[in-house]
């Protein structure tokens, strides 16, 4: 399946999508963990996107489309894969949906992860990830920053909501809850795309 995880910061993407993809037998590309790994790595592409990450401002387009165009030519995606965190913008969208009409394919099914804004803040500050084994929080999850980060979700990238409901690939899931149980949605989700559980005993 192709399929597009779209929410906002803090709403559970990255950790649904590791499950989600597993469950599917393909990969989950994280835009956000491409970039970070090579801010990590001080590669060309990390240090034209650092300081746009630091200010929790999106990555150019152009940047970002060539990035996943080069991830998705990639053999482990050619039969699939779960984007998380792309597209951000409808540009972004129109250039993913132009690049996979040109391989004769299209996504499947577009999830989006849905949590109020108090909540939002609420994980965000309180989120920590492991950088060289210590728990530390991430530069761009800092309050301000963190405010900044919703309100470019709420301008550049919530319109997709929008637009993916008007191309018919859209479904809502309520994100709040346990984790497996954001799962459990997200695949009675899925398969209500596909037609069977992805994951069910039909799946191949
Ligand atoms: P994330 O881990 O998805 O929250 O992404 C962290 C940061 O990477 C974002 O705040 C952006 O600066 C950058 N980024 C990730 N994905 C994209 C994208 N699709 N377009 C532009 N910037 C992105």
């Amino acid at each position: 399946m192709r399929v597009v995880l779209l929410g906002p910061p803090g709403a559970g993407k990255g950790t649904q999508a590791q499950i989600i993809a597993g469950r599917l037998g393909a990969p989950a590309i994280s835009t956000g963990d491409i970039f970070r790994a090579n801010v990590s790595g001080k590669t060309e592409l990390g240090l034209q996107a650092k300081s746009y990450m630091d200010a929790g401002d999106l990555v150019p387009d152009e940047i970002t489309v060539a990035m996943v165009k080069d991830r998705l030519a990639q053999t482990d995606a050619k039969g699939g894969f779960l984007l998380d965190g792309f597209p951000r913008t409808i540009a972004q969208a129109e250039q993913l949906r132009d690049s996979l009409r040109e391989l004769g394919h299209g996504l499947d099914c577009v999830l989006e992860m849905v949590v109020d804004e108090d909540e939002l803040v609420r994980r965000l500050s309180g989120r920590r990830v492991l950088v060289d084994g210590e728990w530390a929080q991430r530069d761009d999850d800092k309050p301000e920053t963190v405010r900044h980060r919703l309100q470019v979700y709420r301008e550049q990238t919530a319109p997709l909501s929008g637009w993916y409901e008007t191309e018919g690939l859209l479904t809502r899931i309520d994100a709040i809850g346990a984790v497996e149980e954001v799962t459990e949605r997200a695949m009675d989700a899925l398969a209500a795309c596909g037609g069977t559980r992805p994951d069910g005993p039909d799946a191949g």
